[in-house]
């Protein structure tokens, strides 16, 4: 069976003020909406303030989506008001880091998870919590989405890799490789302890293929684009196209 991916929001935390004029009800490639991520139209990706619209405007009906799968409690992946929206007529189950934390939400079953370990959500997905290198207090981490066979890894946010984590994802052949980007293409941006420019991806990806993270199979991508660090959606398209590099937007379909 094959998986559905699909982007419901690529943004670093500078939404465009077009989200509340000409792209209220639309997806844009330059207004895009804060990261999430919907798998079978059931298991979400983060769940931060747009949420409900981009599930709207994609057109998937929330009383679907069984589980929420959060990366970090930052404003732009976690909000309750999207995940009470969402469990309003329905039981949900919240997957975080055993230490987040998380206000009561009606419908809502928090699932804590430890770092590392393997969880089945039920008998087709599977997921595991890896610690990224972001700010401490939010409890960051990326995901490692195990679903019929394929494998996608979630890398929001972060910059480069923890020790440990990079380890865990050797030899893991992805199937999907989604990585941070909020900063551009250029050097001497001071987030680099905490997110992913396009230089610092470009020198990613070699060691990451030499480790068998990725192979020729593995789609990759990049996400999480803070659009005042970026150039245009187009041309940032045309810069990363010579390193394999795809660029996620806003409603971007993927099958695997
Ligand atoms: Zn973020
Ligand atoms: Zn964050």
């Amino acid at each position: 069976m094959s998986v559905k991916f699909q982007f419901l929001g690529t943004c670093a935390a500078d939404f465009s003020p077009r989200l509340q004029g000409d792209c209220k009800d639309r997806f844009d490639f330059d207004a895009r909406r804060a990261s999430c991520a919907i798998i079978n139209g059931r298991y979400l990706l983060d769940c931060g303030p747009h949420c409900p619209e981009s599930l709207a405007i994609a057109g998937y009906d929330p009383k679907d989506i069984t589980d929420i799968f959060i990366t970090h409690t930052h404003n732009d992946h976690f909000k309750k008001d999207s995940v009470a929206y969402i469990a309003k007529d329905h039981s949900v189950r919240l997957w975080v880091r055993e230490d987040a934390v998380i206000p009561e939400i009606e419908n809502v079953t928090v699932i804590r998870m430890n770092n590392y370990e393997k969880y089945e959500a039920n008998d087709e997905l599977s997921v595991t919590g890896l610690p990224a290198n972001h700010a401490e207090k939010t409890c960051p981490r990326h995901l490692l989405v195990e679903i019929d066979g394929k494998k996608i890894f979630y890398g929001m946010d972060g910059g480069w890799l923890l020790n440990r984590t990079y380890a865990h994802l050797w030899h893991q052949n992805l199937d999907l490789c989604i990585l941070d980007c909020t900063c551009g293409d250029y050097v001497g941006d001071y987030r680099m302890g905490e997110h992913n420019s396009v230089p610092m991806i470009r020198l990613m990806l070699p060691s990451f293929r030499t480790v068998g993270i990725i192979d020729d199979h593995t789609l990759i991508y990049i996400s999480h684009l803070a659009p005042s660090l970026h150039k245009s959606h187009a041309e940032t398209v045309e810069i990363c196209k010579k390193d394999n590099i795809n660029v996620a937007f806003d409603g971007l379909r993927l099958t695997l």
